[in-house]
């Protein structure tokens, strides 16, 4: 018996029908939660706008984690141009052509507060602490995959090319200095409270009374992480548009979130098909019960018909 136009429709609805709940209900597991905070978060904030460019901050990170001195640029002089294997927290000058404002930019990592460095490393070698929140490295759980090198969106982690046992550099926030008790040690020497250490709730609402006492002193009136990347635990106020220091627009969505939103949808486009392509088969077997039903009834049919 050949399957009818209405079977088709009627059999395919049957299927499309919860497939259509299915894809609407599902649109609520696109939404986006918003990230907590932990409940100790650190953090510290860098008002670029006072920043005198002085690199203490570069030499006390250096000496706070006993990282080699960095010559490469220079062989006289500790002067790296930028993050490094060796160089966990860097000053850099943002200086256009046109004569504009110019700026200097601390920068080190982030710690945000949904870090992609962790969702990305297979083994959890980067990990974020439930109550600091201080994203660290650890040294065992690492196999040197430098996943982590292409997921941070701030460009942060390093891996060290060179030696038999390398490892994948990034700044700490000086957690060995934090269990003792002492500030990480870019805070505790910049001479003009360019960048300053403490709990995260402090430091916003100081950004915020920074940006309510001097109207039109910050880009934006805006501070960088409070949203940002779903929210970092390094905070910057600037005069020049945070994308020339190189903090780029990343939407009030972490990258985690994000990919995982674009993974959900994909499966969600992927299940309508599948539920159809169910649907058919189940209209293609009902017609088979039905052949078969038929051809029983006139085996049936014939042999009656033989013994009369
Ligand atoms: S800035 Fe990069 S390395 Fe630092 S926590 Fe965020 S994702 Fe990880
Ligand atoms: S918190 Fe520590 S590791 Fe991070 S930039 Fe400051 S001194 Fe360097
Ligand atoms: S110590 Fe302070 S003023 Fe000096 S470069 Fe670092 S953040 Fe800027």
């Amino acid at each position: 018996m050949p399957i009818t136009r209405r079977e088709l429709i009627t059999g395919v609805a049957k299927v499309g029908a919860p497939a259509a709940i299915v894809v609407t209900l599902g649109k609520d597991a696109l939404k986006t939660e918003p990230i907590p905070v932990p409940n100790a978060a650190v953090g510290l904030l860098y008002d670029a706008t006072i920043c005198i460019g002085c690199k203490a901050c570069v030499a006390a990170c250096a000496e706070a984690n006993n990282t080699p001195p960095d010559t490469r640029g220079d062989a006289l002089h500790q002067a790296p141009s930028d993050l490094n294997d060796v160089t966990r927290n860097v000053i850099k000058l943002y200086k256009p052509d046109d004569g504009s404002a110019f700026s200097f930019v601390k920068r080190q990592c982030m710690h945000c507060l949904d870090p992609a460095c962790a969702a990305g490393c297979p083994f959890q070698a980067l990990h974020k602490d439930p109550e600091t929140g201080v994203v660290s490295w650890t040294a065992d759980k690492c196999i040197g995959c430098r996943y982590c090198t292409i997921t941070c969106p701030f460009h942060i982690p390093r891996f060290q090319w060179a030696g038999f046992n390398p490892r994948v550099t990034k700044c700490e926030f000086c957690s060995h200095r934090l269990e003792k008790g002492l500030k990480p040690g870019c805070t505790s020497v910049c001479p003009t409270g360019a960048v300053i250490f403490g709990p995260r709730p402090v430091l916003l609402l100081e950004a915020k009374r920074r940006i309510q006492s001097s109207p039109g002193r910050y880009f934006q009136n805006r501070v960088y992480g409070e949203l940002d990347n779903g929210g970092t635990q390094a905070l910057y106020l600037s005069h020049v548009p945070f994308e020339k220091l190189g903090l780029p627009e990343l939407g009030p969505e972490s990258v985690p979130a994000r990919t995982l939103r674009w993974q959900r949808r994909f499966y969600q486009y992927f299940a309508l098909p599948a539920l159809l392509y169910a649907g058919l088969v189940q209209v293609i077997r009902k017609s088979l019960k039905g052949h078969e039903q038929e051809a029983h009834e006139r085996e049936k049919e014939t042999g009656l018909r033989a013994q009369l």
